[in-house]
C-alpha cells in the first residue's frame, strides 16, 4: 500500500497553492474538509457542522483551524507537520477565528477569498458575514491545475485502485446470476470492494434488464432473469485517498436479446476508439467525438445520453470533463474514465468504462480487465448461453 504524501510533498503543494492564489489576486484560500483538504495537507476530515479549515493566505503562515474535539484527528493525519493546527472551543466563533487570522496575516487587504468549491452554503454566508469586503470565488479556480495534471505518485495511487476494482470485477461470476436480486449481489460486491483494498465503498450500481437502461440506477429488489444485460459499476476510495470507478456489462446467464449483442460490439468499438485517441496535445472533446463518432454512425448515437468521461483522483468525479465542447487540451498525468454506454428506454443497456492516464505519449489503461462480453454462470449451472 503506498503511503500518504510526504510532509515534504505536501509542503510543496502548499506553496505551489499560495503561488497560484497570488497569480489569481487571491489574498487567500478556504479550504473545507474535502479532497483539496486532503491533497494540501494530507487530512481526510469528515465535513460536520463544526468549522475545520484550511486558512491559506497569499502571504504568512497556513493555518489549519479545527474543534477541539477533532485536534487528535487532525495531528493522526499528519497535517501538523506541515501547518499549524489551531483549534477552537464549543464557544468560540470559528468564524471570526478565521477573520482574525486572516486579520493578522494581511490587515485590512482582504479583497477577494477563495472558497472550497464543496463547502456548505451555510459556511460560506458565515465567511461572507465576517469578510464583508471580501469577493467570494471557488477555490477549484485556483487549485484546478495544480489537480488536473497528477504526478507519477498520484498515478501510481490511481493503478492500485484500478487493480483493486478489476479484482472485484474478476470474481463477479461468484455473485451475478440469474434469480438473485440486484440488491443481494450489491451487497455481496460492496464487501469484495472492501476486500480488495478499499477503504471506502463509494457506489455500487447493479442495473439489470431495463434498469440497464438507466446509466445512475443504483440497486433496487428486481430479481435478475436469465438472458438480461447487467451493467455493474463499481468504485472506491483506497486508503491513499484515490478512487477507483470500472464498469463492464454481463449476461446473466442464457441467451441475451440479439440486438444488445449487436450494439454491444459497437460499444465495445467506440470505447477503444477513445482510448486509442487520447495522447498528449488532443482536446478532450476530441476524446468524446472518438466514441461518439461511432455510435452514432452505428444509429445509436442518441442512446449515448451522457458524456464519454469525468477526471478521477481524489475525487470520483473531478475535472476534466470528456464532452463535447471541452477544449481543453489533454497533458501527461490527467487521468479520467472513458465510459460510452448505450441505453434503450425499457428494454436493456451497456456501458465499458475503463480508468486511464494521458502518458509523455500517449496513454495507459489503468483498468486491464477483459471487455468482451462475458456471459455469467452459476457454478454448475445446466443452463448454455
Ligand atoms: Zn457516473
Ligand atoms: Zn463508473
Ligand atoms: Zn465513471
Amino acid at each position: 500500500m503506498l503511503a500518504s504524501p510526504s510532509a515534504e510533498v505536501l509542503t510543496d503543494r502548499l506553496r505551489r497553492a499560495v503561488s497560484a492564489a497570488a497569480a489569481a489576486d487571491v489574498d487567500a484560500l478556504l479550504v473545507t474538509p474535502g479532497a483539496d483538504l486532503r491533497y494540501l495537507v494530507g487530512y481526510d476530515a469528515i465535513p460536520l457542522e463544526r468549522l475545520t479549515c484550511l486558512v491559506v493566505p497569499a502571504s504568512g503562515e497556513p493555518v489549519l483551524v479545527v474543534p477541539r474535539l477533532e485536534e487528535a484527528a487532525a495531528e493522526a493525519s499528519g497535517a501538523g507537520a506541515v501547518v499549524k493546527v489551531q483549534t477552537h472551543d464549543e464557544t468560540d466563533d470559528a468564524f471570526a477565528v478565521v477573520a482574525g487570522l486572516l486579520g493578522d496575516a494581511l490587515g485590512e487587504r482582504i479583497s477577494r477569498v477563495a472558497l472550497a468549491d464543496r463547502m456548505w452554503a451555510e459556511q460560506v454566508l458565515r465567511f461572507r458575514e465576517v469578510l464583508p469586503a471580501a469577493e467570494q470565488i471557488t477555490a477549484g479556480r485556483v487549485l484546478r491545475a495544480l489537480r488536473l495534471r497528477k504526478t507519477p505518485d498520484e498515478v501510481a495511487g490511481l493503478r492500485q485502485a484500478g487493480r483493486a476494482i478489476d479484482e472485484v470485477h474478476q470474481r463477479m461470476g461468484e455473485w451475478l446470476r440469474p434469480g438473485r436480486r440486484e440488491l443481494d449481489v450489491g451487497r455481496d460486491i460492496a464487501q469484495a470492494i472492501a476486500d480488495a483494498g478499499h477503504r471506502r465503498v463509494n457506489f455500487v450500481i447493479v442495473a439489470s434488464g431495463p434498469n440497464a437502461a438507466s446509466p445512475h440506477h443504483d440497486l433496487s429488489d428486481r430479481v435478475i432473469e436469465a438472458g438480461d444485460p447487467v451493467v455493474v459499476d463499481i468504485g472506491g476510495t483506497m486508503p491513499d485517498g484515490y478512487c477507483s470507478d470500472c464498469t463492464r456489462t454481463y449476461v446473466a446467464g442464457g441467451e441475451p436479446d440479439p440486438e444488445f449483442t449487436r450494439y454491444y460490439a459497437v460499444l465495445l468499438e467506440a470505447q477503444q476508439r477513445a482510448c486509442d485517441a487520447v495522447r498528449p496535445g488532443v482536446t478532450a472533446e476530441s476524446v468524446d467525438a472518438a466514441a461518439r463518432d461511432v455510435i452514432t454512425a452505428a444509429g445509436y448515437g442518441p442512446a449515448f445520453l451522457h458524456r464519454t468521461g469525468h477526471g478521477i483522483g481524489l475525487e470520483e468525479h473531478e475535472e476534466p470533463w470528456i464532452v463535447s465542447g471541452n477544449d481543453t487540451v489533454l497533458e501527461p498525468g490527467m487521468c479520467f474514465s472513458i465510459e460510452p454506454g448505450i441505453y434503450l428506454a425499457g428494454r436493456h443497456g451497456a456501458r465499458i468504462e475503463d480508468i486511464v492516464a494521458v502518458t509523455d505519449d500517449g496513454v495507459e489503461r489503468l483498468d486491464t480487465i477483459d471487455r468482451e462480453l462475458v456471459v455469467l454462470h452459476a457454478p454448475g449451472d445446466p443452463v448454455l448461453g
